[in-house]
């Protein structure tokens, strides 16, 4: 439900009043519904010559079922032909009134900072033709694997583009660059299904890196989770039910798990969509071994999925603080998926191929005022993830994070008005996100097409001024 603002803003006589006094003026965001197609309207597709990913796109917007068009270019229209993508051909004097819903730009062909001009080639005529909720991806080569300093230069120099188009665009429109490792060209299925429909309609300015795995990303657009048991930590409220909901909405069989206070809450969820209630304190001395045996005693042959989203805030500044304060929000938002990550690949509770998805925060990222502790936490997840992306690979288990920004829950609805109302605002959605937005890009990551994605950190959270 979008908050009282955005209700205001999207009626007509209020986005007037809105817009005469230059305040943000936000749209209500287009969002996935069972049933949808992937993207509604033409993807116009582009590249700089030389580039290797037109073809790998254009089999993605085939198997998608997309319009596509591009430009009168042979390089373009063979890739086309070669995936079987029926493109038609755009001219760049069409009437201004011919719009495209997504443009994706290919820019791995630019390997010196001269040719970064193919980005306003492409761009400057096409920009404005964007829909509401668009989409603009940019896609290169990760700058560490250039073939020389100034390819990586180029490569890294497109960040600054994708990051200003999110800021630039309007209604809805996001904005973000897929660096491809070279051999990971097999592996775009999930990420451009997932970035190029409203599934991400709250993620924008993102960086997403994809590397190599074994087998090609493919995955069903309907149910890709069917056969998968997830674990989702904090699944009695919030972003934790939507995260349930969600999962299992694309197939997924779920086990929440929260605290005994909310064991009602809980059992409830899981009710409705038929999973496994776990009440347990992660924080408790026998909880890693406690969740490992009622793991074992639902689903025997252990799980695929578990997602770390039970978190905590205790906000003081750090001269006010006392040491619980700060000991409870580390152990909980921390520590305690630590000790649950080593318990669960010990005992192989997740499955070798399995998934990891932990959920960090913006503020984790820019830091917050009272928040020394909650940004130290969750800055500790992102370490995580990084760190044990590379450990993991061996057993083909990814780990990634999503960092919420400001989304409207029961946790949010206690920040006073101002700050809340701000939190809202200051974001190139100019409106707060919603829970479903937060298990979308879970379910992205959680995918058995997204094999090639691990250690990434991805912000769910309109591309928020706070922070980087
Ligand atoms: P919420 O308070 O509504 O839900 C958190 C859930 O975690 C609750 O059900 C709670 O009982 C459970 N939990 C807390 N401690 C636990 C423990 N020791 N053991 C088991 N379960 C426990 O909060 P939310 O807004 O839905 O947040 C979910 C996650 O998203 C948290 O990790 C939070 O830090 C993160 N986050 C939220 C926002 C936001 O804007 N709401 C922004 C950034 C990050």
């Amino acid at each position: 439900m979008p908050d009282t603002y955005t209700q205001i803003a999207t009626n007509s006589i209020g986005r007037k009043v809105i817009q005469q006094l230059g305040l943000p003026a936000p749209v209500i965001l287009e969002r996935h519904e069972p049933g949808d197609a992937v993207v509604e309207g033409t993807v116009l597709l582009g590249a700089a010559p030389g580039g290797r990913l037109a073809g790998p796109i254009a089999q993605v917007l085939e198997r998608v079922g997309a319009e596509a068009a591009t430009e009168l270019r042979d390089d373009l229209r063979t890739a086309a032909a070669d995936a079987g993508l029926d493109a038609a051909v755009w001219n760049p004097q069409a009437p201004a009134d011919q719009r495209f819903k997504a443009l994706v730009f290919d820019a791995t062909g630019i390997t010196d900072s001269t040719q970064l001009q193919e980005l306003h080639a492409f761009f400057q005529p096409t920009f404005r033709r964007v829909k509401s909720c668009g989409r603009v991806i940019v896609l290169g080569t990760p700058p560490e694997h250039a073939d020389s300093p100034r390819e990586a230069t180029a490569q890294r120099a497109l960040e600054g583009f994708t990051r200003s188009a999110g800021k630039e665009a309007r209604a809805g429109t996001t904005a973000q660059l897929v660096y491809v490792a070279p051999g990971a060209e097999d592996q775009l299925f999930t990420t451009l299904a997932f970035l190029l429909s409203p599934r991400s309609a709250y993620v924008s300015g993102q960086v997403v890196r994809i590397g190599e795995a074994k087998d090609p990303s493919t995955a069903d657009l309907v149910a890709p989770l069917a056969g998968k048991v997830a674990l989702v930590t904090g699944a009695a409220r919030g972003i934790g039910a939507a995260i349930a909901q969600t999962l299992h909405r694309e197939g997924a069989t779920i086990v929440g798990l929260d605290v005994p206070q909310l064991g009602a809450d809980l059992q409830a969820g899981m009710d409705s969509i038929g999973g496994t209630a776990i009440e347990a304190d992660i924080t408790a001395e026998s909880a890693p071994k406690d969740i490992v045996a009622a793991l074992k005693k639902a689903h025997k042959g252990g799980i695929d999925i578990v997602v770390h989203n039970a978190g905590i805030t205790r906000d003081k500044t750090i001269g006010g603080m006392k040491p619980e304060g700060w000991g409870l929000v580390v152990d909980v938002n921390l520590s305690a998926e630590e000790r649950l990550n080593d318990a669960f690949l010990a005992t192989d509770t997740i499955k070798d191929g399995g998934r990891i998805v932990c959920v960090s925060s913006i503020s984790g990222i820019a830091g917050n005022n009272g928040q020394t502790n909650y940004a130290t936490s969750k800055a500790g997840v992102i370490g995580m993830v990084q760190s044990l992306a590379p450990v993991l690979a061996d057993r083909d288990i990814t780990i990634n994070a999503v960092a919420p920004g400001f989304i409207e829950t029961q946790m949010t609805a206690k920040v006073p008005l101002p700050i809340r109302q701000a939190g809202r605002l200051m974001n190139s959605m100019s409106q707060g996100g919603l829970p479903v937005d937060v298990a979308e890009t879970i379910a992205w990551y959680a995918s058995p097409g997204s094999s090639g994605l691990t250690g990434n950190v991805v912000r769910v959270c309109g591309q928020s001024l706070l922070g980087a």
